[in-house]
C-alpha cells in the first residue's frame, strides 16, 4: 500500500518535533535524501532529522497514523537502500550521536545514529575499543542490530555480543529500556533481527583494552595457491587475528606497481588485537606465502583501522553474501576464474575467516544463527546503467553458486534487496519463528516494514 502525505500534514508533524524537518522544496533536500549506495534515487516527503527520543516517538507515531512509508535511516549504509522512502519519511538518527563513556566500567551509552569510526576514535581515546565493522562511516545502529562482524570478531566477538542494553522506541510509541532483565524478548531480538522491531535511540556495549594493535593493509598477489595459502593461515591464526581478504583486479593505487594495475590481487586488510610482537610473527607467515607487492602492517592504534572516507565516489553494486567451510585449491581456482571471466570496472570476492569469541555464544543466545558459520564470502560487481546491472547481477549469481558449499546461511547485513528466501536464510529455523512472535507483540502491523522483513506471527 502507498500513502501519499500532504505539506499540510507535514506542517503538524514538524510543529511536534525539536528536530529539523526537511521537505522537497527545502535547501539541502537532496543531501539529506541521499544514501552510501547510488541507485536509490528516491524521494521522500520528508526528512525527519530527531533531536531526541521523543522526535522518533513523534515520529512513529505519525507513520502509524498515516500509513506512510517509514524509512530509519542511521549511517545510510543499508546494501537494499532501506533508509530511504519513495514518498514516505525518513527518521534520520544522524544528530543521535552522543557517546557517553565509563572509562573505569568499560562501557559506553552511545547514540543510535553515531558512526562507527566516531565511536572507535571517542573510545581508543582511552585505549578501549568496541567491534563493529571493517568501515568508519558505517552507523552503529544498523550494523549491531543486524549483528556485526569486524576486525575483533575473532577476539571479542560480535558486535551484539557486547551490546549491553539498548534503549528503543517501539511501534507503539513507547520508549522501552530493554536488556538481559527488561523485555529480555525484545533483547534477544534486537540482537541479530535488525530494525524489525523499533528504533535503538541509545545503545550500550562493553569496551575492552585495545590500545595498539598490529594492523593494516597486505597485498599479495592472487594466485589459486596464495588465496588458499591466506585462508589456511588465516584459520590456524590465534584468535587476536582478524582478517579480511579482497580479491580483486588491483585499483590504480600508488603504493602498488604500474604492471601490477587490473592484475588480480589479494589485499587483505589484518588486525591483530595482541602483543605486537607475537602480532608481527603472525603476520610474517601471511608474508611468507608470496613475495608481498604492498606491505602497511604495522603497529598503530585501533582507530587508525578506520581511515577518513572523504572524496569516496559513490558506488552502485550487485552482490550476493554466503558461508562457506573452506577454501581448497579448487575452490581458490573458481574464484580466479570468474573474477578472470569480467569485465565489470570493480568486481571481488571478499572473505572472511571467522571463529573464535563468536563461536562461544550460543547459537540460539541471539537472533544471530550463524555462531559456527567458517568463512564470509561477499561476492560483488560495480555497474553503470539497468543493462550492465542485469549482467553483472547473472554473474554475482552464477558465482556464488559455484562457490556454495554444506553453509545455506546468510548474514542479514550484507542482504541486497533480494527474496523472501534469502531473509529466511538469514534467520533459520526456530530463529525465524521466534522473530515472527517477537514481531507480533512489538509490532504486530508491521510499520517497521522497510528493511530485510520479518513478518508478525499471523500477520
Ligand atoms: P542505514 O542504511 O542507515 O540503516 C540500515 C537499516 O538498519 C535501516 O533501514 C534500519 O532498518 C536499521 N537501523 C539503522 N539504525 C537503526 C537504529 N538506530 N534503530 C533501529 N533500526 C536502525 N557489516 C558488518 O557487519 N561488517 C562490516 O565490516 C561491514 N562493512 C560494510 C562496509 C560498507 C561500505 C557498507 C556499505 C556496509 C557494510 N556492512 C558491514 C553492512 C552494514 O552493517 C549494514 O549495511 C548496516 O545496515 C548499515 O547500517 P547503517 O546504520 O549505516 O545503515
Amino acid at each position: 500500500m502507498h500513502v501519499n502525505v500532504s505539506p499540510v500534514t507535514i506542517s503538524s508533524l514538524r510543529a511536534a518535533l525539536n528536530g529539523r524537518v526537511i521537505e522537497p522544496n527545502d535547501d539541502g533536500y537532496d543531501q539529506a535524501r541521499a544514501v552510501y549506495y547510488g541507485g536509490f534515487d528516491r524521494r521522500p516527503a520528508a526528512i525527519v532529522r530527531a533531536a531526541d527520543a521523543a522526535d522518533v516517538a513523534h515520529v512513529i507515531k505519525f507513520a502509524r497514523e498515516t500509513g506512510v512509508e517509514l524509512a530509519v535511516r542511521g549511517g545510510g549504509h543499508s546494501n537494499a537502500g532501506h533508509s530511504v522512502s519513495e514518498g514516505g519519511i525518513v527518521l534520520d538518527l544522524r544528530d543521535l550521536c552522543e557517546f557517553d563513556i565509563d572509562v573505569e566500567g568499560r562501557t559506553a551509552w552511545a547514540g543510535g545514529g553515531l558512526t562507527a569510526g566516531a565511536y572507535t576514535t571517542a573510545a581508543g581515546e582511552h585505549g578501549l575499543a568496541t567491534g563493529f565493522g571493517d568501515t568508519g562511516s558505517v552507523g552503529i545502529g544498523g550494523i549491531t542490530l543486524g549483528g556485526g562482524i569486524g576486525f575483533l570478531v575473532r577476539k571479542h566477538g560480535l558486535a551484539i555480543d557486547n551490546l549491553l542494553a539498548a534503549e528503543v522506541v517501539t511501534a507503539d510509541g513507547e520508549l522501552l529500556h530493554v536488556d538481559e532483565q527488561n523485555h529480555p524478548d525484545l533483547f534477544w531480538a534486537i540482537r541479530g533481527g535488525g530494525g524489525n522491531f523499533g528504533v535503538a535511540t541509545r545503545l550500550r556495549f562493553k569496551l575492552h583494552p585495545v590500545d595498539s594493535i598490529v594492523g593494516g593493509m597486505l597485498c599479495l598477489p592472487a594466485t589459486p595457491e596464495v588465496i588458499a595459502g591466506f585462508i589456511a593461515v588465516a584459520e590456524a591464526a590465534p584468535e587476536e587475528l582478524s582478517t579480511i581478504a579482497n580479491v580483486m583486479p588491483a585499483p590504480p593505487m600508488p603504493f602498488l606497481p604500474a604492471e601490477q594495475h587490473g592484475q588480480l590481487i589479494l589485499l587483505a586488510l589484518m588486525a591483530y588485537a595482541g602483543d605486537n610482537e607475537a602480532g608481527n610473527q603472525v603476520i610474517d607467515r601471511f608474508r611468507a606465502l608470496a613475495t608481498p607487492l604492498a606491505d602497511m602492517i604495522q603497529p598503530m592504534p585501533y582507530s587508525a583501522m578506520f581511515p577518513p572516507e572523504e572524496g569516496a565516489e559513490e558506488a552502485t553494486a550487485v552482490a550476493r553474501t554466503m558461508f562457506i567451510d573452506t577454501v581448497d585449491q579448487a575452490t581458490a581456482e573458481t574464484m580466479v576464474e570468474y573474477l578472470e571471466s569480467s569485465d565489470a570496472s570493480m568486481r571481488a570476492v571478499q572473505l572472511r575467516v571467522l571463529g573464535g569469541a563468536m563461536t562461544r555464544v550460543p547459537v540460539d543466545a541471539t537472533a544471530f544463527a550463524h555462531r559456527h558459520s567458517k568463512i564470509m564470502v561477499n561476492v560483488a560487481a560495480f555497474y553503470e546503467g539497468p543493462d550492465e546491472q542485469a549482467v553483472r547481477e547473472a554473474w554475482v549469481v552464477e558465482f556464488s553458486q559455484a562457490l556454495l558449499q554444506s553453509d545455506t546461511g546468510a548474514y542479514v547485513n550484507f542482504l541486497q534487496d533480494e527474496s523472501v528466501d534469502r531473509v529466511r536464510a538469514a534467520y533459520p529455523g526456530s530463529t525465524w519463528n521466534r522473530l515472527r512472535e517477537i514481531k507480533a507483540e512489538y509490532d504486530p502491523t508491521n510499520l517497521f516494514r522497510l528493511n530485510q522483513n520479518i513478518p508478525p506471527a499471523n500477520g
